[in-house]
Order: C-alpha cells, then sequence, then structure tokens
C-alpha cells in the first residue's frame, strides 16, 4: 500500500512509518514539526520507499499520485501543550481532519483517526468502554485537546455516513517508548529524565490518580492491525495494568538506582483521577492485546533517555 503518516515525525508516527516500511509499505510522512523531530526519521533518509513532507494540514494537503490509506496522527499531544499552543491544537483536530478527511475521500484511501482516551476526561466509568461517552470539562485547560478530539471523531463519522469513506477510530491510551521527547512534559520523560539527572521525581497531587502505560510497539501493532481490520466504530488500544502515579514514581527511581526521592506538586486542573482501557474490543475484533511488560518497556526507554543525555 502506498500510505500517508500525518504525525509521521512524531513519537508514535515514526514507530509506525518504521512499521508500515518493514511491512512492505511505501510512505509518506507529512509534519510541520511543531512538536515532532527529523531525529526520529532521520535513520530513514536512504530508504526508497520513503519520503518526507514538511507540512501544516490545517493547510490544503496536496499529495500527487494514488494513495491507499491515510493514518492521521497530527497533533500535539502533552498536558503542557494545552496550555502553551491550545489553538494549534483546536485547528489540527478541526481544519487538519477536516483536510486528511477530504484527501481520503479524493483519493479513495482508507482513513485512521489516532484518537485518545481523553474523549473520556475525568472518567465516571472505569475502566472505560468505548460505549462510554465521557466526562469533560469543554472551557477547562485540557478542553483544547480533549473537544478537538472528540471533533475529528465526529467528523470522521460524518465523512464515513455522508460521503462512504472507509473509515477507522483508534482511541490511544497512555503510550511511551524511545523518541518520546525529554522536554515533553509528560509523565514519562518526565520522571526518567529527572531519575537519570539525580533529581527529585515531581509527583503532582498525591500521586493517588492512576494511568495504564502501554509500550509503542505494541500500540503501532493495534494500529496496524485496525488499520487492516474492517471495524468503523472505535476500538481502545493500551495496557489495561493499571498504576498509581506515586507507584510509577517508585518504580522509575528503582529502575534507575535514583537517590533523590518524590517531591509532591500541585495536581493540574481536571488532572483525570484513574484511566484504564475496556481492551474487549481489541481482543475480539482485532486479536490484539499488549505484550510487552511494563518493567520491560521503561528499562528500554531508560536506556535510549540515557544516551540521548550523554548526547
Ligand atoms: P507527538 O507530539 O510526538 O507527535 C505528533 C506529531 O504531529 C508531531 O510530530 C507534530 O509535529 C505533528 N503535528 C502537530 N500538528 C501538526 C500540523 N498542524 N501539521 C502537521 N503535523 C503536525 O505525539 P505522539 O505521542 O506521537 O502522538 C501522536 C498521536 O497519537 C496524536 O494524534 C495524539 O493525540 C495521539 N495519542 C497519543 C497518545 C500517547 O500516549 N502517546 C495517547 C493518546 C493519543
Ligand atoms: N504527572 C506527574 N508529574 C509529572 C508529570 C505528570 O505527577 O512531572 C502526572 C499527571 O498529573 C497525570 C499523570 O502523571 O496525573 C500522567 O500525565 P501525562 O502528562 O503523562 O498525561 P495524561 O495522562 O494526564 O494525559
Amino acid at each position: 500500500m502506498r500510505i500517508l503518516v500525518t504525525g509521521g515525525a512524531g513519537f508514535v508516527g515514526s514507530h509506525l512509518c518504521d512499521r508500515l516500511l518493514s511491512d512492505g509499505h511505501e510512505v509518506i510522512a507529512m509534519d510541520n514539526l511543531v512538536t515532532g523531530s527529523i531525529d526520529n526519521i532521520s535513520h530513514l533518509a536512504g530508504e526508497s520507499r520513503f519520503q518526507f513532507v514538511r507540512h501544516d494540514v490545517t493547510q490544503y494537503i496536496y499529495v500527487a499520485g494514488k494513495l491507499d490509506a491515510i493514518m492521521h496522527l497530527a497533533s500535539p499531544a502533552s498536558p503542557i501543550d494545552f496550555t502553551r499552543i491550545p489553538i494549534q491544537i483546536l485547528k489540527v483536530g478541526s481544519l487538519g481532519t477536516h483536510n486528511a478527511l477530504g484527501l481520503a475521500l479524493g483519493k479513495g484511501a482508507r482513513f485512521l483517526l489516532a484518537s485518545t482516551s481523553e474523549v473520556y476526561g475525568d472518567p465516571q466509568v472505569h475502566p472505560q468502554p468505548e460505549s462510554y461517552w465521557g466526562h469533560v470539562n469543554p472551557i477547562g485547560v485540557r478542553g483544547v485537546y480533549d473537544e478537538a478530539k472528540r471533533f475529528s471523531e465526529a467528523i470522521t463519522m460524518a465523512y464515513h455516513r455522508i460521503h462512504g469513506v472507509d473509515t477507522r477510530i483508534i482511541r490511544i491510551f497512555n503510550t511511551y517508548g524511545p523518541r518520546m521527547r525529554l522536554d515533553d512534559g509528560r509523565v514519562v520523560p518526565n520522571f526518567i529524565g529527572q531519575a537519570l539527572r539525580r533529581q527529585p521525581i515531581t509527583v503532582y497531587g498525591d500521586g493517588s490518580q492512576t494511568r495504564s502505560f502501554c509500550f509503542v510497539s505494541d500500540l503501532v501493532d493495534g494500529m496496524v492491525r485496525l488499520l487492516l481490520s474492517d471495524e468503523v466504530n472505535p476500538v481502545n488500544v493500551g495496557n489495561p495494568v493499571e498504576t498509581s502515579i506515586l507507584t510509577f514514581a517508585e518504580t522509575i527511581n528503582r529502575l534507575t538506582g535514583n537517590p533523590a526521592g518524590i517531591e509532591f506538586r500541585p495536581l493540574p486542573d481536571d488532572d483525570p483521577k484513574q484511566r484504564r482501557p475496556d481492551i474487549t474490543r481489541a481482543r475480539d475484533i482485532l486479536g490484539w492485546s499488549p505484550t510487552v511488560e511494563l518493567e520491560v518497556g521503561l528499562s528500554r526507554t531508560i536506556a535510549y533517555f540515557e544516551e540521548t543525555l550523554d548526547r
């Protein structure tokens, strides 16, 4: 297949490009580098089946030739970006998704939207099944991301219903691994960066809030399986092993041998108290379940950040 990956120079997007190329596909990565980096895809420079196009997808997207699929990942995803670049987030989720869907319609390409567990907001149903409609504060600081993704899902379904575009929606839960940015602000790079610098780990609130962390290779496998399936309704992909943020901080201090301990900071507004995917549909429909255990994935990620810090 010839596949366009928007957000292809980002953390998840670059791993997805690697996987699609190793499966034999031709890949065009499109990215404006607002939160991504050329370093994530520089190893693909000599690959004849790979092409990088620097472009902001909120502007009209032109791609020459046929496209079999569009995997639409372009969007900042870190809570620090929700306050730093909120309007870009709203624009890429709305205008960017509209442009990417228009391109899918024009090319007759299958379309996969990278949505998020944030559509569930601060959930009142636990764990979260796809049938849950969510609990989102539209005017809170996280609203820019949550509502942009909810709009993305709505317009994706509208293009499916009205224009017959062959669409997929993956709801991604917290994913981590090599190529996250050290200054990304999300919990995994923050904690590992602090631990490797022998600083105290900053736990927001009392650390009782929970998350469920999925290693990036597992996520990418779920994305590819969903693309190749014929499932139009949303599918959660994430690791259902849930941990409190305090326990997570202690694990990272132990794995890195960081003696500096933990420092507590105020909890950001609207920070979800608990999050764990119900992956029944991913198991049943895609035959997917995660394979990389947390400490194995964390060790690989710590090794990557050790190299990055050394450079
Ligand atoms: P990332 O920031 O590393 O990647 C996003 C990429 O999109 C970056 O390379 C960025 O430069 C690019 N981008 C942003 N706006 C753009 C625009 N207007 N035009 C072109 N490119 C643009 O983040 P990530 O973690 O790799 O996330 C990838 C996707 O997966 C996002 O859509 C995100 O919402 C979704 N997601 C990720 C997670 C996670 O835990 N990593 C969880 C849920 C959903
Ligand atoms: N968090 C923390 N310390 C940090 C960064 C994050 O305690 O230095 C917490 C954050 O408040 C949230 C969880 O870790 O409860 C996950 O945060 P992240 O930014 O990775 O993404 P989220 O899942 O909230 O979208």
